[in-house]
């Protein structure tokens, strides 16, 4: 079945609006998506009629809002395979989810000497927190390379991977680049050798059905504002035997069973690991995003985004001294480039006179631009309510961008 995307853009208020007097052209979903009327009303359902913090009642508005997290909780066990419900951690996102695991795996598993591999492509968010773990440890920090095309060097893996090397972080989709890594054999190669993984989902889990069993995942890790949810909210997967070895990384309320002077005792899964008042009332938005995306299917999404990647790659591509980053064989719905003479910063300024939104700069991955010994790129990435009409306009504005440049 297709999709009927007058139906859906309806759904979304902001791309009524207009920018500069213009339609609104939204192409920055990479950074972030979009709200659904769905979740924005539930949002405000929830502050209007139940706003009452979790865990710590016995009244209706708290068992209300309780049971709405923890349906939630097994919405996300459910939207991605987990086997347990306790195995959904929420976090304020990725980044604070990928810190927990870097602190707390760090703490019990990593020692001096060992390491870590990082793939050259990953978010700032993703390999950060490891050059930290790594200076704290005094353990040392691997480079999976990358291709001029933007593919993983996955062939070198297996050449990376000695007796000291605990755990790969690698992400399911570049951000900077749209290629789709081969997050399985990855996982497979690692567990061959015994050494852990973490994925990193934040630019897959709104494309891809991801199911954590069949990949084998040790963690997985995203953010609910790039899957058409709140900001402040995302979520940790972690295998059930690993988290329950890990130590908590924050202290506070909720992560205890018990507290003395003397000493306190952890509370169990998955609450060890969310000290303190959560973020409840956009956990409940994160639901409603999943039934959002659910309804339409992933499958869907993912075909339709293909369309307008090859769409867009195949237009764009015929503009002269255009230059497209990140030409891997299996990529998702972002397309990075470059116009020979013209700044990125100037294409972008340039493109938002039109109301079209893009993304400038490095996108939070420096090594990536390193690569190419860029400073930076455009960025357009496609949503499901994005249209070919839109694409037009894109490739229209940087064809009046090229012409008022002399380019
Ligand atoms: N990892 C990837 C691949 C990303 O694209 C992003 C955000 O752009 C992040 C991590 C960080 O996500 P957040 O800022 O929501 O924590």
């Amino acid at each position: 079945m297709g999709l009927d995307i007058k139906k859906i853009r309806e759904d979304f208020p902001i791309l009524k609006e207009k920018v500069h007097g213009k339609d609104l052209v939204y192409f920055d979903n990479a950074a972030t998506t979009h709200k659904p009327k769905q979740v924005i009303d539930i949002l405000s359902e929830y502050y209007s009629k139940y706003n009452s913090n979790v865990h710590r009642g016995v009244h209706y508005l708290s068992n209300k809002c309780t049971d709405a997290n923890e349906e939630t909780r097994i919405k996300v066990q459910n939207f991605i395979g987990a086997k347990e419900s306790c195995e959904i951690i929420f976090t304020r996102g990725t980044t604070e989810s990928i810190n927990l695991v870097a602190f707390s795996f760090g703490e019990k598993f990593i020692k001096e000497g060992d390491e870590i591999i990082v793939s050259e492509m990953e978010h700032h968010s993703n390999l950060v927190p490891w050059q930290m773990l790594c200076q704290r440890k005094n353990a040392k920090l691997v480079k999976l390379p990358f291709s001029d095309n933007g593919e993983l060097e996955i062939d070198l893996l297996p050449s990376l991977i000695n007796n000291n090397t605990k755990l790969i972080a690698v992400n399911h989709i570049s951000n900077a680049l749209g290629t789709v890594n081969p997050i399985k054999e990855i996982i497979d190669i690692a567990h061959q050798n015994n050494v852990k993984v973490l994925v990193d989902a934040a630019q897959s889990i709104q494309h891809k059905k991801i199911n954590v069993q069949e990949l084998d995942a040790d963690f997985l890790v995203f953010s609910a504002h790039k899957l058409y949810g709140p900001t402040g909210i995302g979520v940790l997967y972690g295998k059930k035997e690993i988290l329950d070895q890990m130590p908590p990384w924050q202290g506070g309320g909720e992560m205890i069973s018990t507290v003395s002077f003397e000493k306190s005792i952890y509370n169990e899964l998955p609450f060890k690991f969310e000290a303190g008042t959560p973020n409840f009332i956009d956990i409940v938005g994160l639901g409603s995003a999943i039934d959002y995306v659910e309804n339409i299917g992933l499958e869907v999404i993912d075909a339709y985004e293909n369309e307008l990647l090859q769409y867009a790659t195949e237009k764009l591509s015929t503009i002269n001294g255009l230059r497209i980053y990140g030409t891997a064989k299996n990529k998702a719905s972002v397309i990075s480039f470059l116009v020979e003479g013209i700044h990125f910063y100037d294409m972008g300024m340039l493109l938002d006179q039109m109301g079209i939104a893009v993304r400038t700069g490095t996108h939070c991955s420096e090594t990536t631009m390193q690569h190419f010994d860029i400073t930076g790129t455009v960025r357009a990435s496609f949503s499901f309510y994005n249209t070919k009409e839109e694409i037009d306009a894109l490739y229209n504005g940087i064809s009046r961008i090229c012409k008022m440049m002399g380019v």
